[in-house]
């Protein structure tokens, strides 16, 4: 569960417009509001509305108990049918009358119920907790097992960033088939002329940072083989080689002092197979790389650069749509203009020419 902000009443509740009488009429404009308000997810298990079920409108205080409050817009929050089914009219309260349901518009849930990443389940940590998971059976087993698979994604897209994890396994081959689709109707003159142009700007874009990236890499390992200096400061500053893990492939990090010439004749093989695996556009990671190396300094003002770099990711590796926003829960697609590719030539070639200028004085 989740905190969530509660939003100031729509206009048509000033004035006592919503009433018994009117409910139905207002009933789907009110959905609209609290959809908007809990980023279309119920507010107590988290389940997406529309995709695992139909909107109920949920009264905290439930109506048969408390009339008064049936049309009191901060009473009122959005629940999947589940949640809806599991409450009813149940409203626990404790021995000085206080409620037991968590109110996720009035307090952090997480002061109530603890999460298991590893079996995805909930445990109350109070009496306040423990009520709330049972009277909505926030166990269930769609729940948990979607908890699991929420966290597992949450990994994988730490550790594998091209991976797109927003996408659902639904839609892969749907996205693979527009791709497809798209290219031969470029190729056979059909196209819908504002695909082309974002296809031909998205492109353009993500060939700017290639051509970055290809001169990075080209320049390094070229004068890393021109001049043993260099490949000394390599091997000497690579962190990967000073934490003791394997220098190639065959684990031979550990030799026996008989083998240094063996290994010294290798020295160029395993360090080539070493920089050709990396990427490139990694900035972050090949900075220091060229600093230690060959002692060359990336300009400070980067920022723009790096952003670029997160674009090209989704251009290639998400169709050109942004990485789910965890607020909005929706992905925007980048729409490229001319004038940004050519902010972005005139930034890449300011950095290229600063690290050249440093490469060929040497
Ligand atoms: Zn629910």
């Amino acid at each position: 569960m989740k905190r969530f902000i509660r939003m100031p009443s729509p206009i048509f509740f000033h004035e006592n417009l919503v009433n018994e009488k009117t409910w139905d009429r207002y009933k789907r404009k009110i959905i609209e509001v609290l959809e908007e308000q809990s980023f279309n997810e119920c507010v107590y298990c988290e389940s997406k509305i529309g995709i695992s079920g139909l909107a109920t409108i949920g009264h905290y205080y439930p109506k048969s108990q408390f009339p008064d409050l049936a049309y009191s817009w901060d009473n009122l929050l959005l629940l999947c049918q589940a949640c809806s089914a599991f409450k009813r009219d149940s409203f626990p309260v404790d021995e000085n009358s206080s409620p037991l349901l968590i109110d996720p518009f009035a307090e952090d849930p997480s002061f109530h119920i603890s999460f298991d990443e590893e079996t995805g389940l909930y445990t109350g940590l109070s009496e306040k907790g423990n009520a709330t998971i049972s009277v909505f059976n926030l166990n269930r087993p769609n729940l948990v097992a979607k908890r699991k698979e929420d966290q597992l994604l949450m990994m994988i897209a730490e550790r594998y960033p091209q991976i797109d994890t927003d996408l659902n396994i639904e839609s892969v081959f749907g996205e693979f088939t527009q791709n497809i689709s798209n290219i031969t109707l470029m190729m056979d003159n059909k196209y819908d002329i504002k695909i082309l142009d974002r296809f031909i700007n998205n492109m353009l874009y993500a060939n700017v940072i290639t051509a970055m990236e290809t001169y990075l890499s080209n320049i390094f390992i070229k004068s890393l083989i021109k001049n043993e200096k260099y490949l000394r400061s390599f091997v000497e500053s690579y962190p990967k080689y000073s934490k003791g893990e394997s220098i190639d492939q065959e684990n031979t990090q550990k030799f026996k002092l008989s083998e240094v010439f063996k290994v010294y004749d290798k020295i160029t093989e395993i360090v080539i197979d070493e920089v050709m695996s990396v990427m490139y556009h990694n900035l972050k990671k090949v900075k220091p790389m060229f600093k230690a190396t060959f002692d060359v300094d990336f300009p400070n003002d980067m920022g723009e650069v790096y952003k670029a770099v997160e674009i090209r990711h989704d251009i290639v590796h998400r169709n050109g749509y942004t990485k789910i926003d965890k607020k909005t829960k929706t992905a925007t697609q980048h729409e490229i203009t001319k004038s940004e590719i050519k902010t972005l030539i005139e930034k890449v070639n300011g950095f290229i020419s600063v690290v050249n200028g440093q490469m060929i004085i040497r």
